[in-house]
């Protein structure tokens, strides 16, 4: 059967090679006799799964042991609460830079928990770019600066992040492995897998160490960083299968070379899109403002409803799927994650051309 051009914005697509070496160990992992999933989570050959995937998201991305790495459930959802729980101490305000849907939700939770502050949007803007950022206004009393490093929903990513001294967290959901950054730079980051780092079901978690001391006893046990730290996200049952696919997307993302050979091929895969864009005299108009635009979300208009309506309905006829924009803006969106192969970014921007051709 032939695999489907799948520019899903996640769940999303994954490498076709990860999920033929699930296929094969799925009734016999090991030698076990057992699938990854019917190992006990306390067991050697499950352990070794754990720590494995830990180390090669440490070693891809340049993680010093100044910082621990957490394999949490509830989705990058859970995150917006547990930050403001855990970092978010009374006395502190916890500063959020609105630069789309997800960093808005990330502050609604924020607000049930502690002050928050809003120091910088680009909401009146219809979130078309990523927002200036004064950080001299940054109060030195906030608890943190939370940024959302690629705004899935309307395709606008930060180009280079900002210099704060208060700990700076990010949402880095859907860019995370997908372009080379400091990780030292950041307090926190974490990042939901569906993504690009896997499956659903398993959020990393990135956190300085010396955060973990905001953690207080009076939280909920399954929300407390310090105690999921301690007990290396071995508290309860971790979900086994996801960290398991996770290891072999990280052993795949080796295997291309790492985050600057990946880095590459998704500027490529990126240029290709704009550029049928750029190239069709007005015929798809790209939504983010070219200084901010995203390398793993290309979303863009047509001039009129009807043509959105029939550019939609002749791309899935053709095979292409989830080229939909999000349910909250319309319009269309090609999600170009690390696991989207080239020969498909091509493919599309050729039905592109050919669309605009035809009409
Ligand atoms: C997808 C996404 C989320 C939501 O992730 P869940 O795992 O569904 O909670 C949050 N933030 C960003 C940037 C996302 O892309």
């Amino acid at each position: 059967m032939e695999r489907a051009l799948n520019f899903n914005a996640g769940p999303a697509a994954l490498p076709k090679e990860v999920l033929l070496e699930a296929q094969k160990n799925m009734l016999n992992f090991n030698g076990t006799g057992m699938g990854v999933m019917e190992l006990s989570h306390r067991s050697k050959p499950y352990e070794e799964v754990h720590h494995s995937a830990k180390a090669l998201l440490k070693q891809l991305l340049n993680i010093s042991d100044d910082y621990d790495v957490l394999f949490l459930q509830g989705g990058a959802s859970l995150q917006f609460s547990m930050i403001p729980m855990n970092l978010l101490t009374e006395d502190k305000i916890g500063c959020y830079v609105l630069s789309g849907s997800w960093s808005e939700k990330a502050l609604k939770e924020a607000q049930k928990i502690g002050r928050t502050e809003i120091i910088a949007s680009s909401k009146e803007q219809g979130f078309k770019d990523i927002p200036e950022l004064n950080t001299e206004n940054i109060d030195p009393n906030a608890a943190y600066v939370h940024i959302t490093s690629n705004n899935t929903i309307f395709g606008t990513q930060w180009q280079s992040f900002p210099e704060v001294n208060v700990p700076l967290v990010a949402d880095m959901s859907s860019d995370i492995l997908s372009r080379p950054f400091d990780v030292n730079h950041f307090g926190l980051i974490y990042a939901g897998a569906q993504k690009n780092l896997g499956p659903s079901g398993v959020t990393v978690v990135i956190i300085k160490k010396d955060l973990l001391s905001r953690s207080s006893d009076q939280l909920p046990t399954m929300l407390n960083y310090q105690i999921q730290a301690k007990n290396d996200s071995l508290y309860n049952t971790p979900p086994t299968l996801a960290i398991y696919l996770l290891k072999l997307v990280l052993e795949w993302a080796a295997a291309q070379g790492g985050v600057e050979k990946i880095a590459k091929v998704n500027e490529e895969k990126a240029k290709i899109l704009y550029d049928a864009i750029d190239e069709s005299e007005g015929f798809y108009i790209g939504y983010a403002g070219k200084n901010s635009r995203s390398k793993m979300n290309v979303t863009f208009n047509l001039q009129t409803d009807e043509l959105n309506k029939a550019f939609l309905a002749q791309a899935k006829e053709a095979g292409f799927v989830g080229v939909n924009g999000h349910r909250s803006v319309g319009g269309c969106r090609a999600s170009i994650y690390n696991a989207v192969p080239i020969e498909n970014v091509e493919k599309l921007a050729k039905f592109m051309k050919e669309f605009k051709a035809k009409y």
